[in-house]
């Protein structure tokens, strides 16, 4: 949803706009970390351990903010957490101050936040999330460099680092000398982590990056050609340029709504951003399945993300 709604907004903005490069540097670095998880995750995929596992990719057990746990492998005997990073160049793992320091071919150097301090924090979170749940089970952890070209010039002191063809080994050395959970315990932990997952919603746009609600241009833009101004008719919606039909133009557009602008949407602001009349916007949200509050012109809606739309 981070990535769907840095997407939209890019796409709303005039080309001149100053969030621009910020925008798309931070798609690409979303999507180089998507890319380094399912690289992980493909290598997991592929192999098969000699004892019971359940592997959980993106798991964030609770609503702790930012405890997203990019691999968390569960087996009778242990626990594995996993921080995955996906940047190129040769890396420098600082301690005082704890930093990640990046240098690109051309010398140019960029700062991250340590994952050895991510790492430990969803340690914690995941002993704390653990012993809430009186298991006792001893968990380890390691960052995994999934960039094709990466390089370690200065590794952490404590902290194991694997590249991702190396995971299954690392898993598989871990001792398994007493068995914690007996099978039934770890089913019952396994469901128990599926259900405690929280599905992450993103801030809007313009929160997370203070870009004014009316920089973005208002409308329905066209599938097929791409274009901002689409028209509603009675039944559909009709691209003025290419003459596309999408009778579900107004459901996409409206999610890009609450993704870039805010959680909420009044009347006004709904015939505003789709250009259609009071009556269409008011059939539109009240055909969406969106939470409402207030009455008559201060009616909001908000929708609920973690149904589907
Ligand atoms: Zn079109």
């Amino acid at each position: 949803m981070k990535l769907e709604g840095l997407i939209s907004a890019q796409r709303r903005l005039p080309g001149v706009h100053s969030a621009l490069p910020l925008l798309a540097s931070k798609q690409a670095s979303i999507e180089a970390g998507i890319g380094g998880e399912e690289r992980v995750a493909e290598v997991l995929r592929k192999y098969s351990f000699p004892f019971d596992h359940h592997i959980f990719h993106d798991l964030s057990p609770s609503k702790v903010e930012n405890f997203q746990v990019d691999t968390f492998t569960l087996s009778p005997w242990f626990g594995a957490v996993l921080e995955v990073k996906n940047i190129g160049g040769t890396l420098e793992f600082k301690d005082n101050p704890p930093q990640l320091i990046r240098t690109r071919e051309d010398g140019h150097k960029d700062g991250y936040e340590n994952p050895v301090v991510q790492l430990e924090r969803n340690y914690e979170l995941m002993s704390d999330w653990l012993r809430s749940r009186n298991i006792k089970i001893p968990l380890y952890g390691a960052i995994v460099l999934a960039y094709p070209k990466q390089m370690v010039a200065v590794p952490p002191k404590k902290t194991k680092i694997l590249f991702p063809n190396l995971v299954p080994s690392y898993l598989e050395s871990i001792p398994r000398v007493e068995q914690k959970l007996d099978l039934e315990a770890f089913h019952w932990l396994s469901t128990e982590l599926l259900n405690s997952h929280q599905m992450y919603i993103p801030k809007p746009i313009c929160e997370s990056y203070h870009i004014p609600f009316g920089d973005f241009k208002p409308g329905v833009w066209c599938l097929l050609c791409r274009r901002i101004g689409m028209v509603k008719t009675p039944r559909t919606w009709v691209c003025p340029f290419c003459n596309a039909k999408d009778h579900l133009a107004h459901e996409r557009t409206l999610r890009e709504w609450f993704l870039i602008h805010k959680r909420s949407i009044t009347n006004r602001e709904c015939r505003e951003f789709l250009g259609v009349d009071i009556y269409t916007a008011n059939r539109i949200l009240n055909s969406m399945n969106l939470h409402s509050e207030g009455k008559y012109r201060y009616r909001a809606y908000t929708m609920d993300f973690t149904l589907k739309m």
